[in-house]
């Protein structure tokens, strides 16, 4: 048993690493601003034997009573649509959020696992992408704010690993989905399963051939788990290699929801990547391999909106 600090813990997969730590016996400190994560996430696992909560902005510093084994930093506002609205409080939990918990892990001598991004890749020019790629990111475009952030947060964690012997992981999230999501999120699978639930138009953003490579929740947080558990710093892509556009997505989503909802195109937000895939050959050596299939990932996802909307959830 191990006792971990996951910050961000209130989040989409924070609440899913949280569960995932404490069904394998671990405690777990649960450290969040709930600027985006929810308290009614936390309220879910509050009763559960080894679960603490603090109300804590990494940005202002972190301090965990007694001893610590393994810092899990989780914590940042993770979705398109946050960039636009805060754009420097991203930065800064990026930055000194991310500082203050390499910190942290610094003083328990614990280990420090860093999540970062496939936004690290930008809008890439290698496909699939390996974890040797080193980006295409525009430095000033409004996705700049969490690309860079993340890019720096790797800097800084292996610049502690390095001059300090932090003991740390890494891994790169590309896109997941999954029950726990915020419906107003902005995201592509969120905002599609409640555009049809609720009868609306499924936004397309451009013509709807970008692509993206989506990974169910519980996958991830395996993934994350065999990474942690591992001797690899890293960073290792955790992602699932299947590769959907966004029109095959909206199609699938109307098909599992039975939904009539029409499609609609608009206007593609700046620098939105055009294609993105992980090559997860390096998180293979773990033993770890995404299981979940898209068509069961967005029925289970439909079924906790639904029931989210309906109130039974
Ligand atoms: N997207 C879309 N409609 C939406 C939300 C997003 O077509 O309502 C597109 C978006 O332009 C991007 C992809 O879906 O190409 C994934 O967007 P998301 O915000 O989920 O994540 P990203 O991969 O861009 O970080």
């Amino acid at each position: 048993m191990s006792r971990i600090v996951v910050a961000g813990g209130a989040g989409f997969l924070g609440t899913h690493l949280c569960q995932a730590l404490l069904a394998r016996g671990d405690e777990v400190v649960a450290v969040d601003n709930l600027v985006t994560g929810s308290k009614r996430n936390i309220d879910l696992l509050a009763d559960r034997s080894g679960f603490s909560f603090e109300l804590v902005d990494v940005i202002d510093g972190v301090a965990i009573d007694g001893p610590v084994d393994a810092v899990m930093n989780l914590a940042s506002p993770a979705s398109p649509a946050d960039f636009a609205v805060m754009p420097i409080q991203i930065l800064q939990v990026g930055s000194t959020g991310t500082k203050n918990l390499l910190d942290l892990a610094l003083a328990k001598n614990a280990r420090f696992f860093q999540s970062s991004t496939s936004e690290v890749y930008g809008d890439p020019e290698e496909h699939p992408q390996t974890e040797s790629y080193w980006g295409h990111v525009n430095p000033i475009g409004p996705r700049s704010v969490y690309d860079e952030a993340k890019r720096f947060g790797e800097a800084l964690t292996m610049a502690y690993h390095r001059t300090h012997g932090v003991d740390v992981r890494m891994v790169r999230i590309f896109n997941t989905y999954g029950p726990y999501m915020r419906p107003d999120d902005g995201r592509v699978v969120s905002n599609f399963i409640n555009q049809a639930l609720l009868g609306k138009p499924l936004t397309v953003y451009g013509d709807g051939s970008q692509t993206r490579s989506f990974c169910y929740a519980t996958d991830e947080i395996a993934g994350f788990l065999a990474v942690l558990d591992s001797d690899h710093v890293g960073p290792i892509n955790v992602g699932n290699p299947t590769e959907f556009t966004v029109l095959e997505l909206a199609r699938t989503v109307l098909e599992i929801t039975g939904s009539r909802s029409e499609i609609t195109f608009v206007d593609l937000p700046t620098d939105d990547p055009t294609q993105r895939c992980p090559d997860i050959t390096l998180a293979r050596t773990l033993g770890w391999e995404p299981k979940a299939d898209l068509r069961w990932g967005v029925e289970q996802t439909t079924a906790w909106f639904q029931s989210q909307l309906d109130g039974s959830g």
